[in-house]
């Protein structure tokens, strides 16, 4: 038998066990499923299969020696990062025993430069951590979400993550300068570049970020940081309805010049879920209203937000956009305002079983699509609430639906599965997206295809097959395996 024939040969358990406690020692490799649990299930309960093993790598060399190993003997493997992604994408696959590589301990700052406003890491960072390391030198980086203490870098280029400041920095493809990347044959690709501008023909970075880990497992990520702001001024305003917020949010970009950094819907229903989450939460205005909308203004000199809100505010009221509202006087009222934001979605995950979106319109036709979503889903089901909030100043919203209370969980499921059908269908009409931030995953996989032309499924499975033709990288996510 030659050596090539022996290192395609399938391998056991135990074989897979020595190869990984040998590079990585016994603190790297976890094969008792008693602990599987923390990686298995995420954020919402949502559970996955167990995994064949999980390796834990602490540097990009031993990634790409336990990818080679993986691809020598067929081992199908899964990414891990912080697992908050929230559409399966990292879970283990039931259907087949995949090698979870988990990046949580590939977790070193490598370097920060405060004048080329750029910071290299390893993959494995939780993205607080990054954020707090750009403070200390003065810099600022803005991707900014729910689950910054838990989401790592190498998920947010892996999933294009976005959150609350997308509208002044961009998502995660604005923000990424660099990266490395393990192929899936275990090659280690070195695209960790610092520079702003760059045109030497294709942009290999761009294909892995969004890609959800299966073109390849993120290492280390160059980012872009920008100069911190020194003053914010958060105001939480009162409108009539959908159409004036997105009246308030087209005048608050021209009139804040430029310095609106976040621009979020609440609907009173919204705020509150939040307030069953945290009870000792303060309401904010005096009268409860319809609509409310958070926004944040930022600057990293010396300006003048204080009189850019109120002027907002007397035109918004002068054009009848705005009803009422508090500006944040002090960091624990802004802090207290933007936890409304937080306790809503551990309000909604207290209900149980619901459906959670995340779709994305053109701006101006969120009005629009709100009236047509909400007529459908009081057409189908009246008992059903509907939960839409979100960052509108991105056209992205959570339209999240909870069943009525007295449905058994199947027919909970049954329901949200079929209004979850006509919810997408309206998003379509309107030139919509499924998925704006947490991408296709397994959960999302069947309206995505469903949607997708034939040019573009040959495109993508090409893409696919160039990186990895035996399909064992992080495989049916996105598309089927
Ligand atoms: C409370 C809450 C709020 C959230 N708010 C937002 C929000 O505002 N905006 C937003 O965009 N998202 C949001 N999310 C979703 C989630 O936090 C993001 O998708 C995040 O980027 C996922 O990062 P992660 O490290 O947890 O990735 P994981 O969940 O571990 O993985 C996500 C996908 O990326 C792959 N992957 C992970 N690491 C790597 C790597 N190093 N290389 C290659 N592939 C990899 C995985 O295989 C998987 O397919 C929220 C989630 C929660 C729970």
């Amino acid at each position: 038998m030659t050596v090539e024939q022996d290192l395609t040969m399938p391998i056991d358990t135990a074989e897979l066990h020595r190869f990984l406690s040998d590079l990585l020692g016994s603190s790297g490799v976890i094969d008792d499923p008693a602990e599987f649990a923390r990686y298995t299930t995420d954020w919402a309960g949502d559970k996955g299969g167990d995994p064949w093993m999980i390796a834990r790598p602490s540097t990009p060399e031993q990634v790409a020696d336990i990818v080679a190993f993986c691809h020598r003997h067929q081992i199908p493997m899964v990414a891990q990062g912080g697992h908050s992604g929230l559409v399966g994408g990292a879970q283990p696959d039931p259907e087949r025993g995949e090698l979870m590589i988990s990046l949580e301990r590939l977790n070193r700052i490598r370097h920060l430069d405060p004048i080329n406003f750029s910071m290299s890491v390893d993959s494995g960072c939780i993205l607080q951590n990054v954020k707090d390391a750009a403070e200390e030198a003065d810099c600022y980086f803005p991707l900014a979400l729910g689950a910054q203490g838990s989401c790592q870098i190498g998920g947010n280029v892996s999933t294009n993550a976005g959150g609350l400041n997308v509208l002044r920095y961009g998502m995660m493809r604005q923000l990424v300068l660099g990266l490395e990347v393990v192929l899936p044959d275990g090659r280690l690709w070195n695209g960790m570049h610092a520079l702003h501008k760059d045109n030497r023909g294709y942009d290999l970075k761009q294909l892995f970020i969004g890609a959800e880990g299966t073109l390849g497992i993120v290492t280390g990520a160059v980012l872009k940081l920008a100069p911190r702001p020194q003053t914010s001024r958060t105001a939480l305003i009162a409108v009539p309805d959908i159409a004036s917020a997105l009246a308030l949010y087209a005048q608050a970009r021209r009139s804040c010049c430029d310095l609106l950094s976040a621009f979020e819907l609440i609907p009173r229903v919204c705020m509150e879920l939040a307030f069953e989450a945290a009870p000792d939460l303060p309401d904010p205005l005096d009268e409860a209203h319809p609509v409310y909308v958070l926004m944040e203004v930022s600057a990293s000199g010396p300006a003048d937000l204080d009189t850019m809100i109120e002027h907002l505010f007397e035109t918004g009221s002068e054009q009848e956009n705005v009803l009422d509202g508090v500006l944040a006087s002090s960091e624990t009222q802004a802090a207290q305002l933007w936890q409304i934001r937080e306790s809503m979605l551990e309000g909604q995950q207290m209900r149980g079983e619901h459906l959670r979106t995340d779709i994305s319109l053109p701006i101006s036709s969120l009005t629009a699509f709100c009236d047509a979503a909400n007529q459908a889903m009081a057409q189908r089901s009246p008992e059903t609430q509907v939960i839409a909030y979100g960052h509108i100043g991105d056209g992205n919203l959570h339209f999240n639906l909870l069943p009525p209370a007295n449905l058994d969980l199947e027919a909970k499921k049954a329901l949200l599965h079929e209004l979850e059908e006509v919810l997408f269908d309206i998003v379509d009409a309107h030139h919509g997206s499924i998925s704006a931030e947490h991408g296709i995953g397994r959960v999302k996989q069947v309206p995505f295809l469903e949607d997708l032309g034939e040019t573009e499924y040959t495109l993508l499975k090409g893409l696919k097959h160039l990186f990895d033709p035996e399909g064992l990288m992080t495989a049916g996510r996105i598309l089927p395996r």
